[in-house]
């Protein structure tokens, strides 16, 4: 009966939908009607691990973030010129999370219309245009931004690299161009240089736009000092730097509250979204005074609801349950037992040939040989598969779609990363026999 469900829903989306919209799993996608946790439910009554969804960061349908939905949206939710209090409590309890001089906040409806505003305030602080992003970086679906993100503008459909945008190496020392002990100064050097390019260019050099742990690039985990270095050489020519937290940020690496932290770095803009509502539509861009007073330029910035009474309602709700739940610590914890356990298989199956991470944001990456490493992207794709069958959710990223995703909601337990670890070298023993 649910197969028959799945099948008509998939018959009404292709009338009404678009093909570029993709589903999950799309030879068998699963029909969700319910989840909590870190589970998800299918109309075929089974129970999914999910081990892929960084956006119910505190837990899917978490009561007390629906609770704190719902009580607001029956008292008032408006358009954002209206003067109510959450607005002003959410920006207060967010900003005492950001370091000094990180003080000023802007709500906006997602991790794209945050990057976009970057853009527009960076541009306006320096007067310049150029951009400085990594190579595989994805930073959102507007077309300011996929003209940013070389994971679109290079991949299928992309147009290809508009002059203004200077690309960085990706800061992947396993297996990026440069490996070794002095990959992270090397990777470093690399950046500065394009940030030196985009200054010479006649665009000159706005910002530095990057990821402090890149997502679809790979999870990849830069070498320590990486961000520090090239922070310097973008500051050494008037150009701004933007840590883009849309994916990694409000505790998910277990150490720091936000993954710049662990390079020891304070951007000038920190981008946030997905985890910020728990999956209702909410993001942020924190800056400091002096680049908020030069983007007040006279224009006014309006969002209908961007900071909605609403969405700072389930912000501020999600910043109690990260505290009370103590999910950073958890995080901390549960991510290390996880990344020991994936990486104890190492010894028995060649082909992981990498284990990183922090906290809660974990890649393996698949290779065909530890030394050689040809990326297994049929072999990725097969254990995608082979464990959603199993009921656990997982993706594979990268450029080249070998390096298998975790980064599940955050209530994540040590049982259910046994029970993903189990699930991998079972795969792995089967894929070998
Ligand atoms: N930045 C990063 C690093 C992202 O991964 C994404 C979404 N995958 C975005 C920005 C865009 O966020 P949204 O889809 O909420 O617009």
């Amino acid at each position: 009966m649910s197969g028959n469900t799945v099948q008509d829903l998939l018959r009404r989306r292709a009338s009404h939908l678009s093909r570029s919209l993709s589903v999950l799993y799309d030879d068998d996608p699963i029909h969700v009607v319910r989840a909590s946790g870190q589970y998800l439910f299918g109309a075929d009554g089974r129970q999914y691990l999910d081990c892929m969804n960084n956006v119910p960061h505190v837990g899917h349908s978490h009561p007390r973030v629906t609770e704190a939905v719902c009580r607001q949206m029956k008292l008032v939710n408006t358009n954002t010129r209206f003067l109510y209090e959450p607005l002003v409590e959410y920006a207060e309890r967010l900003t005492a999370l950001l370091p000094d001089p990180l003080s000023v906040c802007f709500f906006v409806n997602s991790g794209s219309e945050a990057n976009e505003l970057a853009l527009r305030m960076v541009r306006t602080h320096t007067r310049r245009r150029g951009i400085v992003v990594q190579d595989g970086a994805y930073h959102g679906n507007t077309s300011g931004l996929i003209d940013i993100s070389p994971y679109k503008f290079n991949g299928r459909g992309g147009a290809g690299k508009p002059d203004f945008v200077e690309v960085a190496a990706t800061p992947d020392p396993f297996r990026g161009i440069h490996r070794g002990a002095d990959a992270g100064a090397r990777y470093a050097a690399d950046a500065v240089a394009a940030i030196d390019r985009a200054g010479v260019s006649e665009f000159g050099a706005a910002a530095f736009i990057a990821e402090p742990l890149m997502g679809t690039a790979g999870q990849i985990i830069p070498p320590d000092g990486y961000l520090a270095a090239v922070y310097r050489g973008a500051r050494a020519v008037g150009a701004l730097t933007v840590a883009d937290e849309v994916q990694i940020g409000f505790g998910r690496v277990g150490t720091h509250m936000w993954a710049f932290q662990t390079q020891q770095v304070i951007p000038d803009i920190v981008t946030l979204g997905k985890p910020i509502g728990n999956s209702y539509p909410l993001g942020a861009v924190v800056t400091t005074p002096e680049i908020a007073d030069s983007f007040a330029n006279g224009m006014e910035y309006f969002n209908t609801f961007g900071g909605s009474p609403v969405a700072c309602a389930a912000g501020l709700a999600v910043l109690d349950v990260i505290e009370d739940e103590q999910l950073q610590a958890h995080a901390l914890r549960v991510g290390a037992h996880l990344k020991a356990s994936l990486a104890e298989l190492m010894a028995r199956h060649p082909s992981i040939g990498d284990v990183r991470g922090l906290g809660l944001f974990i890649g393996v990456e698949l290779v065909d040989d530890p030394e050689r490493r040809s990326p297994e992207t049929d072999l990725a794709e097969r254990m995608v598969l082979a464990l959603r069958r199993e009921g656990i959710l997982i993706s594979s990223d990268g450029p080249d779609h070998n390096v298998i995703k975790i980064k599940p909601p955050l209530p994540f337990s040590i049982a259910d990363a046994d029970r993903l670890a189990v699930a991998v070298d079972r795969f792995l023993r089967e894929a070998a026999s």
